[in-house]
């Protein structure tokens, strides 16, 4: 899709790219990047499926969009995305993508009928004195001065921005208001994180300011996401022929680089590696998000991994051999001011439900929108929240 003046040239399908059918590609990882990738290339680039190759760390694709039934365990899933009408790629895609559950329709069909039948919305955005409504009543609070810093934040350059945290650039007045409790529990801020970051997301989500106070403007998938964005596309792309290597770590790729082209020659993983020439594209979408995440129970708390971590160590290896491919430790090096921890309640105790329905004012039994969104606990410490997702969760 190319998105210019209008729909006039979203629409057009693309003339097929001189050489495509001499093309192979390799991605690196096989969450949402490269599995996105992989169907752009096949659908707008014009290559064959069975040119394509997805080299994965684990056993299972999908990256930080996951949701599984683990033995002994039950349902788990790190997180969950909120979702909304401009995810212009990802619903350019999923338009293409057929649905696992209405036949004839596609992923986006699905996804926007039912939104359009079963809205979201939260009716209790956050809570005091363990349930009770915070009374937050939509108001953003924002004082003339912390209206001003918002405003230099969005107008300044985004050089002005680099290396500065939040608390460098709003006073006090700001960080205790109710804005900032909306913004930094709907997009996961803390005070110290990049300013610049917080720059780009109220240019990315402008749209998103009028719904912050109960969520109007958000949308989420019937099932988690592993079951209703990841196993349709993964099923299309096999179907096209697209090859998935899983159990592959990726720990190297080797470049001939020259002024204006950097041409990667070999990529290693363990077990065996494989030689790539001119028509080799290669593709590291080896996120980070959850690189490094384990898993606790009721009986073992998770623990913190700073050990190696593939994508890191990839990262970092090939960041070693040109500044263009990034910085990873401006992102890597901060662990403990960017950690985070997620609970997945598998079964609940039959008394709870009904303190949900107080909160959420809504029957979470009905198979429709529940919270809403996260329900924020405004005097917790570390602003816990927690959400209820249309039941059941998994398929
Ligand atoms: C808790 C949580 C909440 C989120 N909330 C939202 C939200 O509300 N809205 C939103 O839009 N986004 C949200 N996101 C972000 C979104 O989920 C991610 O941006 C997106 O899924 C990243 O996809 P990716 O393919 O780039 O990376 P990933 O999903 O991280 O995939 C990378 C893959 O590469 C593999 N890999 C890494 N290194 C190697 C190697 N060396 N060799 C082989 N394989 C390797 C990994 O195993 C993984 O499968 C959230 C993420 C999390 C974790």
């Amino acid at each position: 899709m190319y998105y210019s003046n209008g729909n006039y040239e979203a629409f057009a399908r693309p003339r097929k790219p001189k050489g495509a059918e001499n093309k192979t590609a390799w991605f690196v990882g096989s969450g949402l990047a490269a599995l996105a990738g992989a169907a752009f290339l096949i659908r707008d680039g014009q290559i064959s499926g069975n040119k394509i190759n997805i080299l994965e760390q684990h056993q299972l694709p999908g990256g930080a969009l996951d949701g599984i039934k683990e033995p002994n365990k039950g349902f788990v899933i790190r997180g969950g995305r909120e979702m909304e009408e401009h995810f212009e790629c990802l619903w350019d895609l999923y338009r293409s993508i057929p649905s696992l559950e209405i036949e004839d329709a596609s992923v986006l069909d699905e996804f926007y009928w039912l939104d359009k039948d079963d809205p979201n919305s939260s009716l209790q955005r956050a809570t005091v004195n363990r349930g009770e409504d915070a009374q937050t009543d939509g108001l953003f609070t924002l004082g003339e001065q912390a209206q001003k810093e918002i405003v230099k934040l969005f107008l300044a350059t985004g050089q002005e921005m680099e290396n500065k945290r939040i608390n460098e650039i709003f006073g006090k007045e700001f960080l205790s208001s109710n804005f900032w409790l909306y913004w930094r529990t709907m997009f996961a801020f803390e005070e110290w994180h990049s300013a610049l970051e917080m720059k780009r997301y109220l240019h990315r989500f402008i749209h998103q300011i009028r719904g912050m106070p109960d969520f109007s403007t958000l949308k989420f998938t019937k099932y988690n996401q592993y079951e209703s964005l990841v196993l349709p596309l993964v099923k299309w792309l096999m179907d096209h022929g697209v090859m998935f290597h899983y159990g592959t770590e990726v720990t190297d790729v080797d470049f001939n680089i020259a002024p204006g082209r950097k041409q990667a020659t070999r990529i290693h993983w363990i077990r065996d590696g494989v030689d790539l020439g001119p028509d080799d594209l290669v593709f590291m979408t080896i996120g980070s998000l959850t690189e490094n995440s384990d898993n606790g129970d009721h009986h073992t708390p998770a623990n913190l991994n700073i050990g190696p971590a593939p994508a890191w160590d990839l990262w970092r290896r090939i960041a070693a051999k040109d500044p263009a491919f990034g910085h990873p430790d401006v992102f890597g090096s901060h662990i403990p001011e960017t950690k985070w921890e997620s609970a997945t309640v598998t079964t609940l105790d039959a008394r709870i439900p009904r303190y949900i329905q107080k909160i959420a004012k809504r029957d979470p039994f009905s198979g429709k929108v529940v919270t809403g969104g996260i329900v924020t606990a405004k005097d917790s410490s570390w602003l816990l929240s927690w959400t209820v997702n249309r039941q059941p969760h998994f398929k």
